[in-house]
């Protein structure tokens, strides 16, 4: 007691001198203020440490009314009791200070033993609420802690039985990574600031509280669920002032249907629920149902059997055939694992995989995988059977895995196997999530000697952009996802695209397999595209190891086939160019070497000859389309050849022609003509073999350079279909991004957002098709009002972006928009339900680095316009 402060406020000495006499001698140390605002001052300053204040009322500057104010205002008001002095009968003034926040009174003039009394009880109490409270409320965040949060959720769920409930679970997504990122102090001030919202959101009406590191729990009453853009927009507002910017919060939804369950379940309900959202772009919230609790607690068994299956050896390696479209026989195949539970029974790769991936456990399984095959790929060859190439699977985890490549090494080492039969499958969309550390990783695998085969390809966009530069070896086309189209016409398109990339692949030389052939005519068709492999149910679905090997023995090949040498395929097929033989141009003065030339070369290629270097520019620039190669001597009358080196090597189009110099041994020029540009040398007199050989790389170099232009040529257009909406044809959010790249610079584009309003009322009371009606008709309006070189997107179900290119003018834009909205308007519907109306927010770009800023600004402006009444056009204004 000896140690507690008591803050005397009193502007009248006598009373002042009297009440400090009584606390002094009871053991209290005592601080004086004169009047309120001296008072807040010593209780600002918790250096002071007051335990307790005697305020009186009237007093000048601040008086007590005043200063029960401002510790309402800052808090102070729930850390120190207060004790108002009042006169007698002032029974009203004393319910005012109660309910201003004041804990108990002492009348005029004091006896000093009801005084000693009164604020010994307060402190008492005092004390104990804080300790209480210190029990109940998590320090950091300010909300109940785990404890108290289940006994407060219980006892309102008791107290009213007839109310519904629902219970929320907020999980700050990869919170790990930014600790880890920013450091321990920052992750404590984000847990601290949305303790702070939610207790600001729902400390009234609900209860909150921290169940974890990183996640809170609130109970409500139940209630219906504003839209997950709403919850997206909500988030952006509150996180602006965020100590760690672009914190994705996701939140679980359990309604509570059963009262009776513990809260513990009710929060894992909604966590479940949470998780279902987790790391989907878009979705903020997710509502609990019950299968997917069957989801979880099947996946927590299978976790709970899972060391204890690989260690008794349930997992077992099957092997499905790839087979050669050339020979029909089988010339590799695929391990997939099994899964068989002495209980459980087969459990399916599609049920644990996902699930091993998740938990990490995949990576020990992998291994497992990879050791068994080479275990067998070891027996064979013991056996002295002839081996066939045999791919597993990998996952994304076991690239992050520092010590792979030492690890491989010694699985090769301890069976014995050459690298070259143990392929390496990994997915496209492992190659999108993380690049850089996949691809060195796989990059040092092949170094070693490992193939690698690019797995689902065609599963995602991202792959054709990338395909040249990933360390592939094989394309795995999974006939899974080119089969979706629901009709002909669909389907149709797929086969394009697939045949496509089957060409395209060859151009990159990689061979490809096809996987998920289930029929005959299929098989026909891909042999016909030039699929090199097929995998599917058509020859086999994947067996055990033991009927594997009498599978493979009986579809041996009569000749040899493993993979097919793909350079020779490549420029083989090159040779039967239908435009004819491929055109070199023989520059030489001296006419008896232009003639040996000819003869060399004659019988391959289609040979025209200059006499000089002058002439040769001339007829070089003409024909720079259709040459080939270009043999050029060095000393020659009128222009030489370094001359001509010059100028083509200046041309861009020109210096692509692969030129070979033909000139006497022993002359220096070659250094200085190689500098220039020249493909290669060749000295005279002529080697025949020497000279067609050189010929033929340059050749070969040149068509495939062509066919990579033309490659690029017929990416973009498929490009293209990745990056449109269909129901529009629109650019999509991807192709939008690219358009922007697009834009010229130096210019000021107007950037709209405009948005269909009550768009999902259309979809919700006709269905889709008509809601998918309004859309198409509405992109149609656009697009007729709209010109060549501008941008017009669909990013959302009902969410435009238009960059109107050049246009810089507000009003013009405006009055633009605003007629389109008209239009949009007036579109002919046979139901005035469906009468569509459009709202448009404008800002400016001045440069493409800018646009997300400009879209914010366009999209606060749509917001405005949104709640000024449906139809209207707003520009953004600071
Ligand atoms: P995946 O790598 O795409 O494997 C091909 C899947 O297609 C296999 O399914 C295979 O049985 C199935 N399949 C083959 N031919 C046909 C067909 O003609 N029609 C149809 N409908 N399906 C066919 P499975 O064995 O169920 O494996 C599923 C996925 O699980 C695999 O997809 C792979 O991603 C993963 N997986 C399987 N084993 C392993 C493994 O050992 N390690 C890892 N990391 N993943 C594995
Ligand atoms: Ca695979
Ligand atoms: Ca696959």
């Amino acid at each position: 007691m000896a140690e507690k402060t008591i803050l005397v406020v009193d502007d009248n000495i006598v009373n002042h001198h009297i009440l400090c006499k009584i606390l002094k001698e009871s053991g209290y140390r005592v601080l004086e203020a004169m009047n309120g605002q001296e008072a807040f001052d010593l209780i600002s300053d918790s250096e002071n440490q007051v335990s307790i204040i005697l305020l009186d009322l009237v007093m000048p500057v601040l008086d007590g009314f005043g200063l029960l104010k401002k510790m309402r205002e800052t808090g102070l008001i729930s850390t120190i009791p207060v004790i108002v002095l009042t006169g007698n009968d002032e029974q009203e003034t004393e319910i005012r200070c109660l309910e201003e926040g004041a804990s108990d009174f002492l009348k005029k003039p004091y006896n000093a033993q009801l005084v000693r009394h009164k604020v010994a009880s307060i402190l008492r109490l005092w004390d104990n609420a804080m300790l209480i409270s210190k029990l109940e409320i998590d320090e950091l965040t300010g909300v109940y802690n785990k404890e108290c949060f289940y006994r407060k959720s219980e006892e309102k769920l008791a107290a009213d039985p007839e109310q519904a409930y629902m219970m929320l679970y907020l999980n700050i997504e990869d919170f790990k990574m930014i600790n880890a990122h920013y450091g321990a102090q920052l992750g404590d001030q984000l847990l601290k600031y949305l303790g702070g919202i939610l207790k600001k959101k729902w400390g009234e009406t609900g209860i909150c509280g921290r169940i974890g590191a990183d996640n809170f729990g609130v109970l409500l009453k139940a209630d219906k669920l504003v839209s997950q853009e709403e919850v997206g927009k909500f988030y952006e507002n509150v996180m602006e002032e965020s100590p760690v910017k672009g914190v994705n919060i996701k939140c679980g939804v359990y309604y509570v249907t059963d009262p009776s369950q513990t809260v513990a379940v009710m929060c894992d309900y909604a966590k479940i629920a949470e998780e279902s959202v987790k790391h989907h772009y878009g979705l903020f919230y997710g509502i609990y149902d019950e299968s997917m609790s069957q989801n979880a607690m099947r996946d927590h068994q299978l976790a709970n059997y899972m060391e204890e299956a690989l260690r008794e050896k349930q997992f077992l390696v099957y092997l499905q055939p790839k087979h050669s479209t050339e020979t029909g026989a089988v010339a590799g195949a695929e391990a997939l694992v099994r899964w068989i539970h002495p209980e459980l029974g087969f459990i399916s790769p599609g049920e644990f995989i996902p699930l091993f991936e998740k938990n990490g456990f995949i990576v020990k399984l992998d291994a497992f995988v990879w050791e068994e095959v080479c275990r067998v790929l070891h027996q064979w060859q013991e056996e002295g059977i002839e081996l066939v190439p045999v791919s597993v699977n990998a996952s994304r985890a076991d690239f992050l895995l520092s010590d792979l490549p030492e690890y491989m090494d010694e699985l090769i080492d301890q069976y014995d196997i050459d690298p070259r039969f143990l392929h390496v499958e990994v997915t496209e969309s492992a190659y999108t999530d993380n690049p850089e550390q996949i691809i060195s990783m796989v990059s040092t695998l092949r170094d070693m000697g490992f193939k690698i085969e690019m797995d689902d390809f065609g599963s995602g966009y991202s792959s054709l952009n990338m395909l040249s530069e990933l360390p592939i070896d094989i394309l795995k086309l999974d006939m899974r996802f080119m089969q979706s189209g629901k009709n002909e016409q669909l389907k149709g398109s797929k086969r394009n695209i697939l045949s496509f990339i089957v060409s395209l692949s060859k151009w990159l030389q990689l061979p490809t397999v096809a996987e998920g052939v289930e029929t005959k005519s299929e098989v026909e068709d891909l042999k016909s595209m030039g699929v090199n492999l097929i995998q599917g149910y058509v020859y086999a679905k994947p067996m055990p190891i033991a009927d594997f090997k009498e599978y493979m023995q009986n579809h041996r090949a009569e000749k040899k086939e493993v993979m097919p040498d793909i350079p020779e395929m490549l420029f083989s097929e090159l040779g039967t160019d239908p435009e004819g033989k491929p055109l070199i141009l023989v520059v030489e003065d001296i006419e008896s070497n232009r003639r040996l030339m000819k003869k060399i070369l004659f019988a391959d290629y289609r040979i025209e000859t200059a006499e000089n270097g002058a002439i040769a520019y001339e007829y070089i620039k003409e024909h720079c389309q259709e040459i080939s190669c270009v043999l050029l001597d060095l000393l020659m009358p009128v222009m030489d050849g370094f001359q001509v080196l010059e100028l083509l090597h200046h041309d861009a189009k020109l210096s692509e022609i692969p030129v070979i110099i033909t000139t006497e041994t022993g002359s220096n020029g070659e250094l200085r003509a190689l500098n220039l540009g020249a493909h290669s040398f060749v000295a005279k007199p002529y080697n025949p073999d020497v000279l067609k050989h050189h010929v033929r790389k340059a050749v070969e170099e040149r068509s495939f350079l062509r066919m990579k232009q033309e490659y690029m040529k017929r990416a973009s257009t498929l490009f293209e279909k990745a990056y449109r909406d269909e129901l529009t044809g629109f650019l999509n959010r991807y192709g939008l991004k690219e358009a922007l790249k697009q834009l010229p610079e130096d210019m000021t584009h107007a950037v709209i957002a405009l948005d269909i309003d009550r768009l999902k009322h259309v979809n919700d009371s006709y269905g889709h098709p008509v809601g998918d009606e309004v859309i198409a008709a509405i992109a149609h309006v656009i697009r007729r009002n709209t010109r060549g070189g501008d941008i017009l997107s669909r990013i959302g179900g009902d969410e435009f972006v238009i960059v109107l290119q050049g246009m810089s003018d507000p009003e013009r834009t405006i009055q633009k928009i605003r007629q389109i909205c008209e239009l949009i308007e007036n579109i002919d519907v046979k139901n005035d339900e469906l009468q569509p109306s459009c709202s448009a927010g404008v800002s400016f770009m001045e440069h493409i680095d800018e646009y997300e800023e400009v879209y914010q600004q366009a999209d606060q402006a749509l917001y405005q316009a949104k709640s000024a009444g449906r139809g209207t056009c707003t520009l953004w204004k600071k």
